[in-house]
């Protein structure tokens, strides 16, 4: 009879060898949980998911989301992040934590439109008012201000049509009318680089940062995660709770994956906004074209704003082409470009076009040429000029 050795299936999951500890590479470990083990009852009782002291549960945090957490903080100039399974999530979140029924939340009408639309049905049902404001103008922020608003939303620049607000107006707007509201900005546009939300100077700083970390942190177009950072403890907490509650957890890969990217962020940033001036200035040149509508090009509205706020600007622009150019052919323009792809989302390798008609998007469009909006990737500057003049000859529109 011989001996048999250790029962494999018990012995390669409870297995004695342990790696040596301090390994150190240049990227952080991936550690992978749902269930955390804890060394005894005592432990186990004694450990508190709202403290990042210790591992409760894999949906309250690992080292890996953890460390992620600490890096967008920073990024932002916050001191605590949480992390959500998309941008719109970090504003859903923001949006169930703070408001309740009765309350009303501002928002400008130039957001990211699903901000808006999760107002106009989900939060409508829940019994949350809302109001869509002008954010080039804060007397209509001051005017749309009631007993009830609790939530102000700020966004910089606008979704697709670029309006740079003049943000340190808009909060002390909030601050002297409503006192007790909080201020939440989408900072996905400048993703803590292109100006600080929670230092605008003056004293001024918002409550709350949203950001969308599929766009810039990602830089991939491969991930989708949001943030929520913040610099108050207790408003951290009310956030944290409701965040708990509602599971929204992000997948270890995912996190490694912005984990990877963000040490290059300050590089795609600096580089996607050179290479965007260089052809929004190209548009601007050219015959058909009513506007070009970047906040770093003077004549773009809100550019003195954007002057006085930031230190750059992030890779995105639309061109307005003029009224009388049928919209079906500036669709045909954007099926020939060909290295540009059709797409939304923005900030990866890979440059962008989206035709917009603006007149469903807005309670008062500005314009009403049609809009295509440009997101510049990593490409070389002459090849997406080229581009857009060969698309520009196929279409007829040149
Ligand atoms: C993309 C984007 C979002 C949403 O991010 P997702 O991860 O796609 O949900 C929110 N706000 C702004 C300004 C965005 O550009």
């Amino acid at each position: 009879m011989t001996t048999k050795k250790s029962d494999p299936a018990t012995a390669l999951i409870h297995h004695a060898y342990r790696a040596p500890e301090g390994f150190e590479a240049p990227q952080p470990a991936v550690h992978k949980a749902s269930t955390v083990i804890f060394p005894n009852v005592a432990a186990l009782r004694a450990r508190n998911w709202k403290s990042k002291a210790g591992y409760t549960y894999g949906l309250h945090g690992t080292p890996t989301t953890f460390t992620l957490e600490e890096r967008i903080a920073t990024l932002e100039g916050g001191l605590q992040t949480l992390l959500v399974p998309s941008g719109l999530a970090s504003i859903a979140l923001t949006d169930m934590a703070l408001l309740k029924s009765g309350d009303e939340v501002l928002i400008p009408d130039n957001a990211y439109g699903p901000n808006k639309e999760l107002a106009r049905n989900e939060l409508a049902g829940w019994g949350i008012a809302h109001r869509f404001y002008d954010a080039m103008d804060a007397a209509a922020l001051a005017a749309a201000i009631t007993p009830a608003t609790r939530l102000v939303w700020l966004e910089a620049a606008g979704s697709v049509t670029m309006e740079f607000p003049d943000l340190r107006a808009l909060v002390r707007c909030v601050r002297e009318r409503a006192p007790g509201a909080t201020v939440a900005l989408d900072n996905t546009w400048g993703a803590g680089i292109a100006f600080d939300a929670f230092d605008l100077g003056e004293g001024l700083a918002v409550d709350l940062s949203a950001h969308a970390l599929t766009k810039y942190p990602s830089g991939g177009g491969d991930v989708l995660m949001g943030a929520v950072t913040t610099r108050d403890e207790a408003l951290h907490l009310k956030l944290k709770f409701a965040h708990m509650r509602m599971g929204w957890g992000v997948g270890a890969n995912d996190v490694e994956a912005v984990l990877r990217s963000l040490p290059s962020l300050p590089l795609r940033y600096a580089a996607q906004d050179e290479a965007s001036r260089l052809l929004a200035q190209w548009w601007a040149a050219q015959p058909g074209v009513a506007q070009v509508l970047h906040p770093a090009l003077p004549g773009s509205p809100g550019h003195a704003h954007w002057v006085s706020h930031c230190r750059a600007a992030a890779g995105l622009f639309s061109v307005v082409f003029d009224a009388a150019i049928a919209p079906a052919r500036v669709d045909a323009f954007v099926d020939a470009l060909r290295l540009f792809k059709l797409g939304y989302s923005w900030a990866g390798p890979v440059s962008l076009a989206v035709p917009y008609q603006l007149a469903p998007m807005r309670e008062r469009p500005a314009w009403q040429g049609a809009l295509v909006r440009f997101s510049i990737g990593l490409e070389s500057v002459d090849d997406l000029i080229a581009d857009c003049e060969q698309a520009l000859k196929a279409s007829g529109l040149r």
